[in-house]
């Protein structure tokens, strides 16, 4: 049967992932209830603003059950704001977040002049072709928990990681025509 990934469509990036994950061959759900998550093999969550969908998240009331599926060992993929809000700190920030991979984390953390920037990346994790990693108001992972396993590095920053069932991107890979990120997290479910 094929997998149900769910994509968190409160606010943010959400389409495009909706669409890659299609062009992967999932079928796809967008969530925005707690009941939206029944059913689910695996949750997105994308980019966006992370103070924003944590406002609408908690509004929502999807907190609990969102964190009992992922405690259970939902896989769940966070890209820039999806990692801020999976990450169990946030530098000089005090909003809320879900606190299950253990990354501390820097938001916007590469400066004005590079608020939005692209590079082609070596990401060995999926394969000897690089992949164009597009970053925009990225954040920067500061510390590492020691079960933080890391897949993919920018200039000396990790920005693709993997704690068991929990994967997170700093980058945009819905933005690019390869599925290979997408496709990494659909071999986890
Ligand atoms: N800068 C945003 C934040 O802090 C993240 C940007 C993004 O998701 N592209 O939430």
């Amino acid at each position: 049967m094929t997998k149900l990934i769910g994509v968190l469509a409160l606010q943010g990036g959400f389409h495009k992932h909706v669409e890659a994950l299609s062009r992967s061959g999932s079928r796809t759900k967008e969530v925005r209830t707690a009941s939206d998550l029944k059913g689910l093999d695996g949750l997105l969550i994308p980019g966006g603003e992370s103070t924003a969908i944590a406002k609408l998240l908690v509004n929502f009331g999807i907190i609990d059950p969102l964190l009992r599926r992922i405690n259970s060992g939902m896989p769940v993929f966070g890209t820039c704001a999806g990692m801020i809000l999976l990450s169990t700190e946030i530098s000089g920030y005090d909003q809320f977040h879900l606190g299950c991979l253990d990354i501390s984390v820097e938001r916007n953390a590469y400066g004005r002049q590079l608020e939005s920037f692209e590079s082609e990346t070596l990401i060995s994790s999926l394969g000897q072709e690089p992949f164009r990693t597009i970053f925009i108001r990225a954040p920067k992972i500061t510390r590492l928990g020691e079960n933080v396993e890391v897949l993919g590095t920018y200039k000396g920053s990790e920005i693709f990681v993997r704690q068991d069932s929990i994967l997170a991107a700093s980058f945009h890979p819905e933005l690019t025509d390869d599925l290979r990120v997408h496709e990494y997290f659909i071999s986890m479910l």
